[in-house]
């Protein structure tokens, strides 16, 4: 309780300073909204995989011979304004948005779970692994989203964020590559190690975007390969592209 009334202090008290405002609309926010203005979070283009089970293979084999399960939170489309959200998340700098932005998709899950009786996405999962970054662009960009939104995700749940998947070398922003070229451009580039941490959990990969699922599948490989036996793999993106 005190902790909360220290935040909104130290929020107004920056507010006054620099208001933050909400990257899809411009709007400045309240001190009660949490990096996106209410108004833009209610008018989300929403995919509906919050609450359902949405079958991983649709994407890939996860070897695992459970179908796991795709999240999803919103479509991302570049032509609109919503796309200002992975773009401000992913290259300005901004991990404490990148983090933000998993706590509120995380608090969206649990409700929905709450709300329908089924158990959600997270109700078993047990690792949150985020996609990894090479070190070379994590000294350029200062931060990897991916592993800031599962901080995100894991602020809320509880669940724990891994490190067991590395990369080995160098791959291009997947976003900005074709299909075909997604698929080439991270074969054989991500490692997973100790994978004996990982035998026998429900593993959730956390990723900013999905597309072709080039990069999951990529991941389920460097698992596969390093001998982890998970007993289940998932996906939790922020973002469904089509493109
Ligand atoms: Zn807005």
């Amino acid at each position: 309780m005190i902790g909360k009334i220290l935040t909104d202090i130290r929020r107004f008290s920056l507010d006054m300073i620099a208001p933050r405002t909400c990257p899809c609309c411009g709007a400045r926010l309240s001190e009660t909204e949490d990096e996106i203005c209410l108004r833009c979070l209610v008018s989300l283009p929403r995919t509906g995989y919050a609450g359902l089970r949405t079958p991983l293979r649709d994407f890939v084999d996860n070897g695992s011979g459970e179908p796991g399960f795709c999240a999803a939170w919103f479509f991302y489309d570049h032509t609109t304004d919503f796309a200002d959200i992975i773009r401000s998340a992913k290259f300005d700098d901004r991990p404490a948005f990148a983090r933000a932005l998993g706590r509120l998709y995380a608090r969206e899950l649990l409700s929905a779970a709450r709300v329908s009786g089924v158990p959600g996405h997270l109700s078993d999962v047990e690792i949150l692994l985020p996609v990894p970054m090479h070190w070379s662009k994590l000294l350029g960009r200062g931060y990897n989203q991916s592993r800031e939104i599962a901080l995100g995700i894991s602020e809320v749940t509880g669940i724990p964020v891994a490190d067991n998947l590395i990369a080995r070398k160098p791959h291009r922003t997947q976003s900005l590559q074709n299909a075909s070229r997604r698929r080439d451009n991270l074969v054989g580039k991500l490692e997973a190690i100790r994978p004996g941490e990982l035998d026998g959990a429900h593993i959730a990969i956390v990723d900013d975007v999905v597309t072709t699922g080039a990069t999951v599948r990529e991941c389920v490989r460097a698992l596969s390969v390093s001998g982890a036996r998970p007993a289940s793999v998932g996906l939790i993106a922020l973002a469904r592209s089509a493109n």
